[in-house]
């Protein structure tokens, strides 16, 4: 039977078929964005004694009320405000859920959702699927800053939606404090909302410190800001993550959130409950540990033909291929694994209209011996 598809433009995710091509090239891969080493051992046993010890059944559909409460006092650690751990915390099968419920919590048929290229890859078939007209404005390379003439060009009154990321998925750029201001005096005047994906709030670099949509007053109110526990202990394939949000907007969240999932893992929220009760300086050192990751990459790739452009935040690194290859983003990643056995990813999926410069992103959160790897093939082209 042929079925008229919801989605015709989308098909299987660039990260999915980059990791594939990885596994059948024998590519080291570069690609897909999950370190290669494992969650800290003290979190893993903690999930064993949580299992063994009968929390095995449904958790409560917000979240473990001790894991609300560790991510308050998180929060309240890293940005010096209180949020309320009963009303403003749902916890959410990864970030993915938490974008999908955010954006199917406020977004109508025929509203307007501003995305800002690149962007990554599910905010617009998510948006697509709430019957959103998608607007999307490019950043602006080379620092991938937002265009805030471009942005306030497309705002107006059936603007429902501006999504930011920050630290940003593939560019490593981050939004200041100042940016934050700027956007919410461009929103103050629309109805909008804004979804601030936040999964590599960690991973902020060289002394700077992540800016939170929520430390912005004029924001707080409006915003949904989005976190992701895979990126921060090292285990993506968990899927946990959260979302924080005033009272109103998380009452709207959670009428999702009962029928997406209703709730999360019970033993993998008492494990991070704990383990954030227990550990709190592991958060606190993730920034260094993946800075020297960042450093010890550049180096290895210092005598090859790419140009690496400063990483700012995130666990992600971009390299202009343009002294290497005329080749389009895709077809070159295609070759960079197929011929040279490094798999990375190009940044043209996440675009409407792709950007004017030759770019791939490289996933940094490996081990030595990987990087090793991958950098004398890179250094060999
Ligand atoms: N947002 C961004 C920018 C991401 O890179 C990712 C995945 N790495 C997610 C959201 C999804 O997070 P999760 O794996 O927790 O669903
Ligand atoms: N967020 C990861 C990345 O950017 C990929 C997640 C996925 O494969 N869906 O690489």
């Amino acid at each position: 039977m042929r079925i008229a598809s919801k989605l015709p433009g989308v098909g299987t995710t660039i990260f999915t078929v980059m990791s594939r091509l990885a596994a059948e090239s024998g590519a080291v891969n570069l690609g897909q964005g999950f370190p290669d080493f494992d969650p800290p051992a003290e979190l893993r046993e903690l999930v064993a004694r949580h299992m063994a010890g009968g929390h095995n059944q449904y958790a409560p559909m917000a979240g473990l009320p001790a894991l609300a409460a560790a991510i308050a006092a998180r929060f309240r650690h890293c940005h010096g405000l209180a949020v309320d751990a009963e009303r403003e915390i749902t916890v959410t099968a990864g970030g993915t859920e938490a974008l999908f419920a955010a954006i199917h919590a406020v977004v109508r048929a025929g509203d307007e959702v501003v995305l800002l290229d690149p962007s990554y890859d599910s905010y617009g078939p998510a948006a697509e699927l709430a019957g959103a007209r998608v607007l999307r404005v490019p950043l602006a390379p080379p620092g991938f800053g937002i265009d805030f003439e471009r942005l306030a060009a497309v705002l107006g009154p059936r603007t429902r939606l501006l999504v930011v990321n920050t630290p940003h998925n593939p560019t490593g750029a981050v939004v200041s404090a100042a940016d934050w201001e700027r956007i919410a005096r461009l929103l103050e005047p629309t109805p909008a909302l804004v979804l601030s994906d936040e999964v590599y709030e960690c991973l902020v670099y060289d002394g700077q410190r992540h800016a939170s949509v929520l430390a912005c007053e004029r924001l707080r109110e409006r915003a949904f800001a989005v976190f992701s526990f895979g990126k921060v202990y090292h285990a993506t394939g968990w899927k946990v993550g959260y979302c924080l949000a005033a009272p109103a907007l998380t009452a709207e969240f959670r009428k999702v959130h009962q029928f997406l999932t209703f709730a999360v893992s019970t033993p993998m929220q008492h494990a991070l409950a704990d383990f954030m009760q227990q550990a709190p300086e592991f958060a606190d050192g993730l920034a260094p540990f993946f800075q020297a990751r960042r450093d010890h990459f550049a180096a290895l790739l210092a005598g090859s033909r790419f140009t690496l452009p400063r990483s700012a935040g995130t666990y992600f690194q971009l390299a202009d291929y343009s002294a290497i290859s005329e080749l389009p983003d895709v077809q070159f990643c295609e070759q960079l694994a197929r011929r040279h056995g490094v798999a990375a990813i190009p940044l043209s999926p996440f675009c409407a209209e792709p950007p004017p410069v030759r770019l791939v992103r490289f996933c940094y959160a490996k081990q030595d011996g990987t990087l090793a790897l991958a950098a004398e093939r890179l250094r060999r082209i």
